[in-house]
């Protein structure tokens, strides 16, 4: 059973997202602050974190720095009440996966859930035979979810593997930022194509030599991205 904690400081929409979740099936533990939700993320083991940015002490921002640094393949959602905070959510240096405004609807939210939930599991049909792909220097297995350069592991966010993951399985293949929505984030993204960029940036910064100069993740110029071959 996927473990969502839910970090919000106001009870009466914590209880109103609770019940939605458990609806649905999910096991959910509720944080009422910062600190509360770093705790339990600790203690609980969370797959997945709904966090709120506003909330009072520790901000959701310093909360999602906290349990990225901690863990990379937990899965992040962060919700907003303001619409200039998207600039600063998508920021590369919190790694989110996922974003919704508030006020939002409950089952948009378990829909964005479920793509987390995919992005985690990595879609592992794959039969274990096929499961290794290798592009030197990188290799990924698919089926242990596990991704290296030079034979280090490197950790991924949730959303991070799963873009290595689809330039793995189409080398070569222009995908626009639209596809990259779709087949990432698994619906028609209603927000802004900035977290496929976001996201790439921080896919560079963890696997190019030179992020300013990506050797393996070209910019197909008002496109979207390719992986190169040689
Ligand atoms: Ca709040």
């Amino acid at each position: 059973m996927t473990k969502v904690l839910l970090v919000e400081d106001e009870e009466a929409i914590r209880k109103f997202v609770k019940i939605n979740l458990e609806r649905e099936g999910y096991d959910v533990i509720e944080a009422g602050s910062g600190e509360e939700g770093i705790e339990k993320a600790m203690s609980e083991e969370p797959d997945i974190v709904v966090l709120d940015v506003m909330l009072p002490g520790i901000d959701g921002f310093q909360v999602c720095r906290e349990l990225r640094s901690e863990k990379e393949s937990l899965g992040i959602i962060m919700l907003t009440a303001k619409s200039q905070d998207i600039d600063k959510i998508l920021g590369l240096e919190y790694g989110t996966d996922d974003y919704m405004t508030k006020p939002f609807n409950p089952t948009e939210l378990v829909l964005r859930i479920k793509s987390l939930e995919r992005r985690i599991e990595g879609n592992t049909e794959e039969k274990e035979a096929e499961s290794i792909l290798e592009f030197p220097p990188f290799k990924i297995d698919t089926y242990a979810r596990r991704f290296y350069k030079d034979g280090v592991e490197i950790e991924l966010t949730p959303t991070e593997y799963m873009i290595v993951k689809l330039f793995l399985e189409n080398p070569g293949k222009a995908i626009k930022r639209d596809e990259m929505l779709n087949l990432v984030w698994g619906y028609d993204f209603i927000g802004d194509s900035k977290i496929v960029d976001v996201n790439i940036r921080r896919v560079r910064a963890k696997i190019e030599e030179d992020a300013a100069k990506p050797k393996y993740i070209e910019t197909v110029w008002g496109l979207g991205y390719r992986w190169k071959t040689n």
